[in-house]
């Protein structure tokens, strides 16, 4: 029976689609399974006709969906972060720090606002992901925050060195 109401229309497809969801989509994997080459080849013209198009898709649905976009947005920056950690180890190489939501990548040779500069890396994530891309090198290591600012702004961390900044002398 054809519903007059084009939103009653839409949910009662999407509650058909619902009920059978699990074999509609075995069906699907099935059949891309024995075609896989024909659908690429489907999906790579359908995208050549239609440029822009995905984006357009994307953008509306995040502006549809705002709170999910962000937890996907955060969920893969801390996707980003284990991978990064998992490499280069979990602890501050200064001062032994272990928590997580402390720790950052260090340029062990310096040049870091040089790297980030040239490679346009503007925030966190985008070294996270040249680093990923590049193959995890063996110029960087874990620094907490705290040491990691220190180094950058005075050349030391006060946990290996006397304090040159900030002491008053006593008398
Ligand atoms: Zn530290
Ligand atoms: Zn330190």
């Amino acid at each position: 029976m054809p519903y007059k109401d084009p939103e009653v229309a839409r949910q009662k497809a999407r509650e058909r689609y619902l009920a059978k969801r699990e074999q509609i989509l075995a069906n699907c994997k099935k059949y891309y399974a024995t075609h896989k080459e024909q659908q690429k080849a489907n999906t790579r013209k359908w995208l050549d006709a239609h440029p822009g198009k995905t984006n357009e898709y994307s953008a509306k649905w995040r502006a549809k969906h705002p709170e999910e976009n962000r937890a996907r947005i955060l969920n893969y920056k801390i996707k980003q972060r284990e991978l990064i950690f998992d490499h280069y180890g979990r602890l501050c190489a200064c001062c032994g720090e272990t928590r997580i939501e402390f720790l950052s990548i260090d340029h062990v040779k310096g040049g870091g606002n040089k790297h980030r500069r040239d490679a346009k890396l503007t925030n966190s994530t985008d070294l996270y992901l040249w680093i990923i891309r590049h193959g995890f090198p063996d110029d960087f290591r874990v620094l907490c925050y705290n040491c990691n600012c220190s180094l950058g702004f005075f050349g030391y961390c006060p946990h290996n060195k006397e304090p040159e900044y900030g002491i008053e002398p006593a008398c």
